[in-house]
Protein backbone atom coordinates (compact mmCIF):
# COMPACT_ATOMS: atom_id res chain seq x y z
CA UNK A 1 0.00 0.00 0.00
CA UNK A 2 1.20 3.13 -1.14
CA UNK A 3 -0.65 6.07 1.61
CA UNK A 4 -1.34 9.03 1.04
CA UNK A 5 0.67 10.67 3.67
CA UNK A 6 2.79 9.24 5.73
CA UNK A 7 2.48 11.68 8.97
CA UNK A 8 4.26 9.01 10.97
CA UNK A 9 7.38 8.80 8.68
CA UNK A 10 7.47 12.67 8.19
CA UNK A 11 7.95 12.95 11.87
CA UNK A 12 10.27 10.65 12.19
CA UNK A 13 13.71 12.26 11.72
CA UNK A 14 12.78 14.45 14.48
CA UNK A 15 11.78 11.92 17.02
CA UNK A 16 15.19 11.80 19.25
CA UNK A 17 15.24 15.97 19.16
CA UNK A 18 11.12 15.71 20.03
CA UNK A 19 11.79 13.38 23.19
CA UNK A 20 14.79 15.69 24.22
CA UNK A 21 12.54 18.64 23.81
CA UNK A 22 9.68 17.33 25.48
CA UNK A 23 11.80 16.66 28.36
CA UNK A 24 12.50 20.24 29.11
CA UNK A 25 8.93 21.34 28.82
CA UNK A 26 8.12 18.58 31.71
CA UNK A 27 11.20 19.91 33.69
CA UNK A 28 9.97 23.70 32.69
CA UNK A 29 6.68 23.31 34.33
CA UNK A 30 5.59 26.20 31.73
CA UNK A 31 2.88 25.16 29.04
CA UNK A 32 1.30 28.05 27.78
CA UNK A 33 2.15 31.63 26.42
CA UNK A 34 5.94 31.56 27.32
CA UNK A 35 9.37 31.28 25.98
CA UNK A 36 8.92 28.33 23.37
CA UNK A 37 5.93 30.38 21.48
CA UNK A 38 7.76 33.48 21.93
CA UNK A 39 10.90 31.90 20.14
CA UNK A 40 8.66 30.21 17.73
CA UNK A 41 7.11 33.40 16.65
CA UNK A 42 10.32 34.77 15.94
CA UNK A 43 11.80 32.31 13.73
CA UNK A 44 8.72 32.16 11.86
CA UNK A 45 8.58 35.63 11.11
CA UNK A 46 12.02 36.00 10.29
CA UNK A 47 11.04 33.03 7.50
CA UNK A 48 8.20 34.56 6.29
CA UNK A 49 10.31 37.70 6.35
CA UNK A 50 7.44 39.66 8.17
CA UNK A 51 7.78 41.92 11.04
CA UNK A 52 5.32 40.17 13.24
CA UNK A 53 4.33 36.75 13.84
CA UNK A 54 1.52 35.61 16.37
CA UNK A 55 1.06 31.81 17.28
CA UNK A 56 -2.56 31.08 18.11
CA UNK A 57 -5.07 27.96 18.38
CA UNK A 58 -5.60 26.56 14.70
CA UNK A 59 -5.66 28.26 11.05
CA UNK A 60 -9.53 28.92 11.53
CA UNK A 61 -8.51 31.37 14.35
CA UNK A 62 -5.74 32.88 12.50
CA UNK A 63 -7.97 33.84 9.71
CA UNK A 64 -10.83 35.01 12.30
CA UNK A 65 -8.38 37.09 14.75
CA UNK A 66 -7.03 38.65 11.65
CA UNK A 67 -10.49 40.16 10.55
CA UNK A 68 -11.24 40.54 14.42
CA UNK A 69 -8.07 42.51 14.47
CA UNK A 70 -8.57 44.61 11.54
CA UNK A 71 -12.95 45.40 13.72
CA UNK A 72 -10.59 46.93 16.63
CA UNK A 73 -8.54 49.01 14.41
CA UNK A 74 -11.73 49.82 12.37
CA UNK A 75 -10.68 48.72 9.41
CA UNK A 76 -13.24 46.57 8.76
CA UNK A 77 -17.02 46.47 10.23
CA UNK A 78 -19.95 43.93 11.42
CA UNK A 79 -21.60 43.63 7.95
CA UNK A 80 -18.64 44.40 5.40
CA UNK A 81 -17.90 41.66 2.72
CA UNK A 82 -14.84 39.44 2.28
CA UNK A 83 -14.10 38.25 -1.19
CA UNK A 84 -13.04 34.70 -1.02
CA UNK A 85 -12.70 31.82 -3.38
CA UNK A 86 -16.10 29.29 -3.84
CA UNK A 87 -13.68 26.56 -4.42
CA UNK A 88 -11.56 27.06 -1.00
CA UNK A 89 -11.74 24.45 1.98
CA UNK A 90 -15.03 26.24 3.96
CA UNK A 91 -12.53 27.42 6.74
CA UNK A 92 -12.22 30.59 5.20
CA UNK A 93 -15.65 31.45 4.56
CA UNK A 94 -16.56 30.68 8.37
CA UNK A 95 -13.67 32.60 9.71
CA UNK A 96 -15.11 35.47 7.95
CA UNK A 97 -19.08 34.52 9.09
CA UNK A 98 -17.56 34.02 13.21
CA UNK A 99 -16.10 37.74 12.30
CA UNK A 100 -19.67 39.36 11.51
CA UNK A 101 -18.71 40.01 7.84
CA UNK A 102 -20.37 38.90 4.35
CA UNK A 103 -18.29 35.98 2.02
CA UNK A 104 -19.04 37.08 -1.03
CA UNK A 105 -18.22 33.72 -3.74
CA UNK A 106 -15.94 34.05 -6.13
CA UNK A 107 -15.64 31.83 -8.95
CA UNK A 108 -12.47 29.82 -9.57
CA UNK A 109 -10.53 29.06 -12.96
CA UNK A 110 -9.51 25.82 -13.63
CA UNK A 111 -6.21 25.70 -14.47
CA UNK A 112 -4.82 27.75 -11.34
CA UNK A 113 -7.60 26.47 -8.75
CA UNK A 114 -7.47 30.20 -8.15
CA UNK A 115 -9.56 32.79 -8.45
CA UNK A 116 -11.22 33.88 -12.15
CA UNK A 117 -9.99 37.86 -12.01
CA UNK A 118 -12.17 38.96 -13.53
CA UNK A 119 -15.23 38.02 -12.01
CA UNK A 120 -13.66 38.87 -8.39
CA UNK A 121 -13.32 42.75 -10.13
CA UNK A 122 -17.44 42.08 -10.91
CA UNK A 123 -17.96 41.57 -7.18
CA UNK A 124 -16.02 44.34 -5.70
CA UNK A 125 -19.10 46.49 -4.23
CA UNK A 126 -18.96 49.69 -1.72
CA UNK A 127 -19.07 47.18 1.17
CA UNK A 128 -16.30 45.16 0.07
CA UNK A 129 -13.30 45.66 2.50
CA UNK A 130 -11.21 42.90 2.27
CA UNK A 131 -10.04 40.27 -0.68
CA UNK A 132 -9.24 36.79 1.30
CA UNK A 133 -7.36 34.84 -1.33
CA UNK A 134 -5.79 31.28 -0.68
CA UNK A 135 -3.00 29.66 -1.83
CA UNK A 136 -4.91 26.36 -2.30
CA UNK A 137 -2.81 23.03 -2.69
CA UNK A 138 0.31 24.91 -2.08
CA UNK A 139 0.26 27.56 -5.11
CA UNK A 140 0.38 31.02 -4.66
CA UNK A 141 -2.39 32.93 -5.88
CA UNK A 142 -1.87 35.49 -8.10
CA UNK A 143 -0.79 38.08 -5.51
CA UNK A 144 0.44 40.56 -8.27
CA UNK A 145 -2.93 41.45 -9.90
CA UNK A 146 -4.62 41.02 -6.26
CA UNK A 147 -2.54 44.11 -5.15
CA UNK A 148 -3.39 45.66 -7.97
CA UNK A 149 -7.21 45.61 -7.42
CA UNK A 150 -6.84 46.05 -3.42
CA UNK A 151 -5.10 49.44 -4.25
CA UNK A 152 -7.58 50.66 -7.05
CA UNK A 153 -11.08 49.62 -4.86
CA UNK A 154 -8.61 50.30 -1.33
CA UNK A 155 -9.01 46.82 -0.15
CA UNK A 156 -7.39 44.57 2.22
CA UNK A 157 -5.70 41.87 1.05
CA UNK A 158 -5.24 38.91 3.63
CA UNK A 159 -4.01 35.49 2.70
CA UNK A 160 -4.89 32.44 3.98
CA UNK A 161 -1.23 30.68 3.70
CA UNK A 162 -2.83 27.44 5.72
CA UNK A 163 -1.52 25.22 2.68
CA UNK A 164 1.67 27.21 1.47
CA UNK A 165 4.08 27.18 3.87
CA UNK A 166 7.44 28.45 2.43
CA UNK A 167 5.96 29.15 -1.23
CA UNK A 168 8.07 31.95 -2.94
CA UNK A 169 6.72 34.33 -5.44
CA UNK A 170 9.63 35.06 -8.50
CA UNK A 171 11.38 38.26 -6.33
CA UNK A 172 11.73 35.94 -3.57
CA UNK A 173 8.98 36.84 -1.53
CA UNK A 174 7.22 34.19 0.71
CA UNK A 175 3.63 33.77 1.14
CA UNK A 176 2.70 35.00 4.55
CA UNK A 177 4.36 38.75 3.23
CA UNK A 178 2.35 39.42 0.39
CA UNK A 179 -0.34 41.01 1.68
CA UNK A 180 -1.53 43.32 5.00
CA UNK A 181 -1.71 39.54 6.89
CA UNK A 182 -1.72 36.13 6.54
CA UNK A 183 -3.08 33.28 8.34
CA UNK A 184 -1.10 29.53 9.13
CA UNK A 185 -2.51 26.47 9.93
CA UNK A 186 -0.13 23.68 12.22
CA UNK A 187 -2.31 20.88 11.44
CA UNK A 188 -0.13 18.04 11.30
CA UNK A 189 -0.98 16.84 7.80
CA UNK A 190 0.29 20.73 6.41
CA UNK A 191 3.60 21.43 4.77
CA UNK A 192 4.95 22.24 8.23
CA UNK A 193 2.66 20.64 10.98
CA UNK A 194 2.57 20.06 14.88
CA UNK A 195 1.49 17.32 16.89
CA UNK A 196 -1.86 18.53 17.58
CA UNK A 197 -3.29 21.67 16.53
CA UNK A 198 -1.90 25.28 16.22
CA UNK A 199 -1.73 28.19 14.02
CA UNK A 200 -0.58 31.59 13.35
CA UNK A 201 -0.77 35.01 12.25
CA UNK A 202 2.14 37.06 10.32
CA UNK A 203 1.87 40.86 9.24
CA UNK A 204 4.15 43.65 8.73
CA UNK A 205 1.08 46.04 10.55
CA UNK A 206 2.05 46.55 14.25
CA UNK A 207 -1.06 47.82 15.32
CA UNK A 208 -3.12 44.85 14.17
CA UNK A 209 -0.34 42.35 15.29
CA UNK A 210 -0.97 44.07 19.21
CA UNK A 211 -4.27 44.21 18.77
CA UNK A 212 -4.58 40.42 17.37
CA UNK A 213 -2.12 39.55 20.40
CA UNK A 214 -4.33 40.46 23.06
CA UNK A 215 -7.52 39.00 21.29
CA UNK A 216 -6.16 35.65 21.19
CA UNK A 217 -5.79 36.06 24.80
CA UNK A 218 -9.49 37.38 26.04
CA UNK A 219 -8.54 40.59 24.61
CA UNK A 220 -5.64 41.05 27.25
CA UNK A 221 -2.09 42.25 27.13
CA UNK A 222 -2.45 42.42 31.11
CA UNK A 223 -3.24 39.75 33.64
CA UNK A 224 -7.24 40.70 34.60
CA UNK A 225 -7.23 43.98 32.51
CA UNK A 226 -9.00 43.53 28.90
CA UNK A 227 -9.99 46.00 26.38
CA UNK A 228 -11.52 43.86 23.94
CA UNK A 229 -14.12 40.73 23.88
CA UNK A 230 -11.17 38.56 22.68
CA UNK A 231 -11.05 34.35 22.56
CA UNK A 232 -9.20 31.94 23.79
CA UNK A 233 -6.96 30.78 21.08
CA UNK A 234 -3.60 30.53 22.03
CA UNK A 235 -0.46 28.58 20.67
CA UNK A 236 0.76 25.63 23.12
CA UNK A 237 3.94 25.59 24.18
CA UNK A 238 4.90 22.10 23.27
CA UNK A 239 3.89 22.58 19.59
CA UNK A 240 5.85 26.20 19.31
CA UNK A 241 8.98 23.39 20.61
CA UNK A 242 8.21 20.96 17.69
CA UNK A 243 7.56 23.72 15.51
CA UNK A 244 10.44 25.13 16.50
CA UNK A 245 12.52 21.79 15.81
CA UNK A 246 10.70 21.34 12.29
CA UNK A 247 10.77 24.91 10.67
CA UNK A 248 14.52 24.50 9.68
CA UNK A 249 13.43 21.27 7.40
CA UNK A 250 10.64 22.81 6.23
CA UNK A 251 12.21 24.32 2.87
CA UNK A 252 13.61 21.11 2.46
CA UNK A 253 11.08 18.99 2.52
CA UNK A 254 8.89 21.95 -0.04
CA UNK A 255 12.08 20.69 -2.13
CA UNK A 256 11.86 16.95 -1.90
CA UNK A 257 7.71 17.72 -2.80
CA UNK A 258 8.62 20.00 -5.77
CA UNK A 259 10.73 17.36 -7.18
CA UNK A 260 8.03 14.66 -6.70
CA UNK A 261 5.78 17.22 -8.53
CA UNK A 262 8.22 17.10 -11.22
CA UNK A 263 8.56 13.58 -11.60
CA UNK A 264 4.98 12.87 -11.54
CA UNK A 265 4.14 15.78 -14.21
CA UNK A 266 7.02 14.54 -16.64
CA UNK A 267 6.06 10.75 -16.43
CA UNK A 268 1.97 10.46 -15.77
CA UNK A 269 1.01 10.27 -19.83
CA UNK A 270 -3.05 9.64 -19.81
CA UNK A 271 -5.53 11.45 -21.64
CA UNK A 272 -7.87 10.56 -19.11
CA UNK A 273 -5.94 11.87 -16.34
CA UNK A 274 -5.20 15.78 -16.62
CA UNK A 275 -2.35 17.24 -14.64
CA UNK A 276 -1.79 20.66 -12.83
CA UNK A 277 -0.30 23.21 -14.42
CA UNK A 278 3.74 23.99 -12.73
CA UNK A 279 6.17 26.27 -14.11
CA UNK A 280 8.90 24.35 -12.49
CA UNK A 281 9.20 27.54 -9.77
CA UNK A 282 9.03 28.12 -5.69
CA UNK A 283 5.59 29.43 -5.77
CA UNK A 284 4.01 26.04 -5.35
CA UNK A 285 4.46 24.15 -2.38
CA UNK A 286 2.93 20.95 -3.54
CA UNK A 287 1.07 20.53 -0.23
CA UNK A 288 -1.07 19.02 -2.39
CA UNK A 289 -0.86 17.10 -6.03
CA UNK A 290 -4.14 17.51 -7.84
CA UNK A 291 -5.28 15.72 -10.70
CA UNK A 292 -8.58 16.06 -12.27
CA UNK A 293 -10.37 13.46 -13.97
CA UNK A 294 -13.75 12.66 -15.78
CA UNK A 295 -15.03 9.59 -13.77
CA UNK A 296 -14.10 9.86 -10.72
CA UNK A 297 -15.75 6.95 -8.92
CA UNK A 298 -14.00 4.60 -11.52
CA UNK A 299 -11.20 6.58 -10.66
CA UNK A 300 -11.08 5.34 -7.24
CA UNK A 301 -11.73 2.06 -7.57
CA UNK A 302 -8.82 1.43 -9.68
CA UNK A 303 -6.62 3.39 -7.40
CA UNK A 304 -8.31 1.32 -4.31
CA UNK A 305 -7.88 -1.93 -6.42
CA UNK A 306 -4.25 -0.78 -6.99
CA UNK A 307 -3.25 -0.13 -3.24
CA UNK A 308 -2.35 3.53 -4.16
CA UNK A 309 -3.44 6.02 -1.47
CA UNK A 310 -5.68 9.18 -2.40
CA UNK A 311 -8.12 11.76 -0.77
CA UNK A 312 -10.38 14.46 -2.17
CA UNK A 313 -10.12 18.21 -1.44
CA UNK A 314 -12.69 18.79 -1.61
CA UNK A 315 -15.61 16.01 -2.70
CA UNK A 316 -18.48 19.37 -1.60
CA UNK A 317 -18.27 22.78 -2.53
CA UNK A 318 -19.06 24.89 0.13
CA UNK A 319 -22.48 26.60 -1.49
CA UNK A 320 -23.47 22.59 -1.84
CA UNK A 321 -22.68 22.39 2.52
CA UNK A 322 -25.80 22.35 4.55
CA UNK A 323 -23.82 24.66 7.00
CA UNK A 324 -24.17 27.61 4.27
CA UNK A 325 -28.03 27.33 3.10
CA UNK A 326 -27.90 30.86 1.84
CA UNK A 327 -25.67 30.23 -0.59
CA UNK A 328 -27.39 26.93 -2.07
CA UNK A 329 -28.96 28.42 -4.95
CA UNK A 330 -25.88 29.98 -6.28
CA UNK A 331 -23.99 28.76 -9.65
CA UNK A 332 -20.27 28.08 -9.51
CA UNK A 333 -20.20 25.43 -12.67
CA UNK A 334 -16.38 25.82 -13.01
CA UNK A 335 -16.25 25.50 -9.15
CA UNK A 336 -18.41 22.43 -9.39
CA UNK A 337 -16.93 20.86 -11.81
CA UNK A 338 -13.17 21.11 -9.65
CA UNK A 339 -15.14 19.48 -7.30
CA UNK A 340 -16.80 16.81 -8.94
CA UNK A 341 -13.38 15.96 -10.83
CA UNK A 342 -10.17 16.52 -8.66
CA UNK A 343 -8.18 13.87 -6.26
CA UNK A 344 -5.25 14.06 -4.74
CA UNK A 345 -2.28 12.14 -5.21
CA UNK A 346 -0.05 10.71 -2.18
CA UNK A 347 2.72 13.51 -2.08
CA UNK A 348 4.83 13.73 1.00
CA UNK A 349 8.42 14.45 1.81
CA UNK A 350 9.33 11.21 3.06
CA UNK A 351 8.16 9.31 -0.47
CA UNK A 352 10.17 6.99 -2.01
CA UNK A 353 11.28 7.16 -5.75
CA UNK A 354 9.93 3.50 -6.13
CA UNK A 355 6.66 4.63 -4.30
CA UNK A 356 6.51 7.44 -6.92
CA UNK A 357 7.25 5.53 -9.98
CA UNK A 358 5.19 2.91 -8.97
CA UNK A 359 2.01 5.45 -8.41
CA UNK A 360 3.36 6.68 -11.79
CA UNK A 361 3.26 3.18 -13.60
CA UNK A 362 0.05 2.51 -12.26
CA UNK A 363 -1.54 5.97 -13.51
CA UNK A 364 -0.51 5.19 -16.99
CA UNK A 365 -2.28 1.85 -16.89
CA UNK A 366 -5.14 3.26 -16.25
C1 LIG B 1 -6.24 23.68 7.10
C2 LIG B 1 -6.83 24.90 6.51
C3 LIG B 1 -7.45 25.89 7.31
C4 LIG B 1 -7.77 25.72 8.74
O1 LIG B 1 -6.75 25.32 9.54
P1 LIG B 1 -7.05 24.57 10.95
O2 LIG B 1 -5.75 24.62 11.65
O3 LIG B 1 -7.50 23.21 10.62
O4 LIG B 1 -8.11 25.36 11.65
C5 LIG B 1 -7.87 27.04 6.68
N1 LIG B 1 -7.73 27.21 5.36
C6 LIG B 1 -7.19 26.27 4.55
C7 LIG B 1 -7.06 26.53 3.11
C8 LIG B 1 -6.74 25.08 5.11
O5 LIG B 1 -6.21 24.14 4.31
Amino acid sequence: MIPFLDLHGVNQEFEASFKKEFQQFLDSGYYVLGNQVKTFENDFAKFCNANYCIGVGNGLDALRLILEGYKTLHKINVGDEVLVAANTFIATIIAIKQAGLVPVLVEAEEDTFNFDLKVLESKISAKTKAIMPVHLYGQLAPMKALKVLATKYNLLLIEDAAQAHGAMNEEGKRAGNLGDAAGFSFYPSKNLGALGDGGAVTTNNEALATAIKKLRNYGSSKKYEHEFLGINSRLDEIQAAFLKLKLPSLDKHNRARQAIAKTYLANIKNQKIKLPKYNDSKNHVFHLFVVQVEDRSTFTDYLEANNIGYLIHYPIAPHHQSALPEYQSLSFPVTEKIHKQVISLPMSPVMTEQQVRRVIKVLNEY
